[in-house]
C-alpha cells in the first residue's frame, strides 16, 4: 500500500512499562531571556493541552559556559514546586553526563552525582527517564551499567536511555545493563538522515529502544531554509504541508512519525503557540512517494 499509517496515540516507552505520547517537548532553551517560573508553566501547560506528556531536558541545558549546571532543570523543578499536582502528569526525561569544561564523564561516582543533582534541581522523587547524554569514551560500559541499574533499584530512576551514542556503544552498554536501554536519542530531521541508513534506527527496533529525535527542524533551518539542499527538502514538505493545511514544522514532525521506529520528535520551540501546533502532525498521512520524495531531496541524489 501507498499510504502510510497514522502514529498511535501513545508509544511505549522501550520495555519499561511507560507510555509516552508521540511527540515530546525539549527545554534546550527554557532557561534563556531570563524567562519567569510562570512562563515556564505556560509551556508546560501548551505541552499539555495539546496532549504532549513526554518533557525532555538535561543538566547542561541553561548552561552559560561559566557557572554550574542545571538552570534549565532548577526552572522546571520550581514550575512543579509551585503547581506539584503537574509532576504526576508528565513523564519527565533528563540527561547528564556532559561536564564542562571536561567534555563527557560517566565515572562511577560522577555519575552518581548527576542523577542526585537532578532529583534535587527538579524536586522530584523520581526521574522518569535518565539518559547519558554523550558518551563518555573513558568509561567502561560495566561500570557505567552498573551505576544506572543500581539508580533503577534504588528507585530513583524508572528507565534508562542514551544520546548521540553509535551502534556499538550501544550495544556495549545494552549487554552489561540488568534493567535494559528503553531509549535513544540521535539528531533526526529531515536534514539530519544518517540514521535512516546507517542502522542506529534498525537497531532501535531490534532493541526495542523508543528513537526520540532531537533538533527535529534542524534547529530551526527548515522553517528559514537557506542552503539549496535545505530549500529542496523543505519543497518537498511544502507538499504535504499545503494539501493538508498544516505548517512545514508539523510535515517536518508527521514526517518523523511515519517512520516504523516509532520515532518520537521533541519539539524544540519555546513558544506556547508552536507547541500547540505540533499535535496537529499526529493527523498528518503520507505516502511512501510523499516521504521517500523527502528523503531523496534531503540525500540530494536518487536512491539507488
Ligand atoms: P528544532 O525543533 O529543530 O528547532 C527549534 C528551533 O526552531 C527553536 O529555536 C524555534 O524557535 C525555531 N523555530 C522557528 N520556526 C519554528 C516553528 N514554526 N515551529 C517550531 N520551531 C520553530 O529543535 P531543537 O530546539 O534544536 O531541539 C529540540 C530538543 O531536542 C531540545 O529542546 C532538546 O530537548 C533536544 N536536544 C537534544 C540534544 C542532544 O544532544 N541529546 C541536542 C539538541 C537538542 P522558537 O523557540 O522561537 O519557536
Amino acid at each position: 500500500m501507498n499510504e502510510l499509517p497514522l502514529p498511535p496515540a501513545f508509544r511505549p516507552l522501550g520495555s519499561s512499562g511507560i507510555a509516552v505520547s508521540p511527540l515530546a517537548w525539549g527545554m534546550w532553551r527554557l532557561a534563556e531571556d531570563g524567562r519567569s517560573v510562570a512562563d515556564a508553566a505556560k509551556l508546560v501547560h501548551a505541552a499539555l493541552d495539546a496532549g504532549i506528556t513526554f518533557l525532555d531536558t538535561a543538566d547542561i541545558y541553561g548552561f552559560d559556559g561559566q557557572e554550574g549546571l542545571g538552570d534549565a532543570e532548577v526552572l522546571l523543578g520550581e514550575v512543579f514546586a509551585a503547581e506539584p499536582a503537574l509532576r504526576d502528569r508528565v513523564v519527565l526525561a533528563t540527561k547528564g553526563g556532559i561536564l564542562p569544561p571536561l567534555p563527557y564523564d560517566q565515572s562511577r561516582d560522577y555519575l552518581r552525582s548527576a542523577i542526585e543533582d537532578s532529583l534535587r534541581r527538579l524536586q522530584t522523587d523520581v526521574i522518569d527517564l535518565w539518559q547519558i547524554h554523550r558518551p563518555d569514551i573513558l568509561a567502561h560500559p560495566h561500570e557505567t551499567a552498573r551505576v544506572l541499574d543500581d539508580a533503577v533499584a534504588a528507585g530513583k530512576v524508572r528507565a534508562l536511555g542514551v544520546s548521540n551514542f553509535t551502534t556499538h556503544q550501544i550495544a556495549a552498554l545494552n549487554h552489561f545493563l540488568g534493567e535494559k536501554l528503553a531509549t535513544t536519542q540521535p539528531e533526526i530531521s529531515p536534514l539530519q538522515i544518517n540514521c535512516f541508513e546507517n542502522g542506529e534506527l534498525d537497531q532501535a527496533m531490534q532493541l526495542g529502544l523508543t528513537p526520540m529525535a532531537w533538533s527535529p527542524l534542524g534547529g530551526g533551518r527548515l522553517t528559514g531554509p537557506k542552503l539549496d539542499r535545505e530549500m529542496a527538502v523543505a519543497s518537498a514538505l511544502d507538499v504535504v504541508a499545503d494539501a493538508q493545511g498544516v505548517s512545514r514544522a508539523v510535515a517536518a514532525y508527521s514526517w518523523l512519525l511515519a517512520h516504523p521506529a516509532g520515532i518520537v520528535p521533541i519539539i524544540g520551540s519555546q513558544k506556547p503557540q508552536r507547541i500547540a501546533e505540533g499535535a496537529a502532525a499526529l493527523k498528518v498521512r503520507w505516502t511512501r512517494t510523499e516521504w521517500y520524495a523527502v528523503l531523496v531531496a534531503a540525500r540530494g541524489e536518487r536512491l539507488p
